[in-house]
């Protein structure tokens, strides 16, 4: 079977999960092969959980060359890849960073690609979700290598030990993909909850909330949820654009959605409809949000999220 190659997503080594998504999709299309690109001393972690979700080989691209760059230098890693390897597909994670590699492999190899796919199925078809999900596109690359970049939480991770044999690639990267450096770089101050894609439960909140956040991160930090918001709650500058879900904000799938003060507009479903259970409060019994919900609370989210999150709070004491 052709190898799948999947470019790992990390952070200083520490793999995020969006990539073992991407090697639970590559097991269904080949022989999972995992690109760490990065500095030498971090890999080797990387090289642990990336075999726990079935990577059969590891190929680490110390970042030297590519470390202080933008994209373009892992571009032209993954293209020398392919052009050794033949892979059947280029599995990356569709985001910013996923897409603008993809679109650049796809230049350089002369190679489809399809991007914000949600599922991937066994013969390389990709589904797409477009206008707000109102559309499902099924569509397939086929010229070249088919590289698909897949949004996060559109598979679940399966572990199963692969063999994660690692080989060191020595990579040229050229002058010309080195024409945009990183001057500087300033993580985000952390906010101590978890990755918004990440999380097992998002506690969200809109417009409804007035931009008074406070009972939001209450009941996020008493359910240990991230927290999202509705592009209202952003647009009106209450929090940051980080934490938007929807149409053009993140995609989300976490166990528990709880929609505070968000009315369910298309665009707002459209990043986190797939969540497992879907929990509402708002004022409105009308609003189209309980179209869509598991559990719904007719209420002031004001006075609601305060109880529930004392009433979590007291049932872990
Ligand atoms: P509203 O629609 O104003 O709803 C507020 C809700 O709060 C109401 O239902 C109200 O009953 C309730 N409420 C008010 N006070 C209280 C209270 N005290 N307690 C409880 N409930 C209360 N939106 C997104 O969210 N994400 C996107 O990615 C996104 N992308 C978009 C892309 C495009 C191209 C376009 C055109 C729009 C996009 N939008 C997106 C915007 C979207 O159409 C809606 O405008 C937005 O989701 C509304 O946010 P909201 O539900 O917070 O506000």
């Amino acid at each position: 079977m052709s190898e799948v190659l999947v470019l790992v997503d990390h952070v200083d080594g520490a793999v995020r999960k969006p990539t073992f998504e991407l090697l639970a999709i590559a097991k269904k299309l080949g022989t999972p092969s995992a690109v760490f690109i990065g500095d030498a001393g971090s890999a080797s972690g990387a090289v642990e959980s990336l075999k726990k979700y079935g990577a059969e080989k590891v190929y680490t691209v110390d970042d030297s060359e590519v470390k202080g760059y933008l994209v373009a230098p892992k571009a032209e890693v993954l293209a020398q890849l392919v052009e050794k390897t033949s892979p059947a597909a280029v599995l990356l994670v569709s985001g910013g960073e996923g897409k603008e590699i993809g679109a650049r492999l796809a230049v350089k190899t002369g190679s489809g690609l399809i991007t914000d796919a949600v599922d991937v199925a066994e013969d390389g078809t990709a589904t797409q979700s477009v206008f707000a999900g109102n559309y499902t596109l099924t569509g397939k690359v086929t010229k070249g290598t088919p590289i698909i970049a897949v949004k996060p939480n559109s598979a679940s991770p399966e572990e199963g030990e692969g063999a994660g044999t690692v080989e060191e690639l020595a990579v040229s990267v050229s002058d010309g993909a080195k024409g945009a450096q990183i001057v500087a770089a300033q993580p985000r101050q952390s906010t101590g909850r978890p990755d918004l894609t990440e999380a097992a439960i998002v506690v969200s909140g809109g417009r409804g909330t007035g931009g008074d956040f406070a009972p939001v991160e209450k009941l996020a930090d008493a359910l240990g949820a991230a927290v999202g918001a509705s592009r209202a709650a952003v647009d009106s500058g209450w929090v940051p654009h980080t934490f938007q879900v929807g149409q053009t904000g993140k995609t989300v799938s976490p166990q528990l959605y709880v929609a505070n003060g968000i009315s369910g507009a298309i665009q707002h479903r459209a990043g986190m409809q797939t969540s497992k259970t879907i929990v509402a409060v708002n004022k409105d019994e009308e609003a189209p949000i309980f179209e869509l919900v598991d559990f719904g609370v007719v209420g002031d989210l004001h006075s609601v999220l305060p109880a529930l999150a004392d009433a979590v709070e007291a049932r872990k004491g």
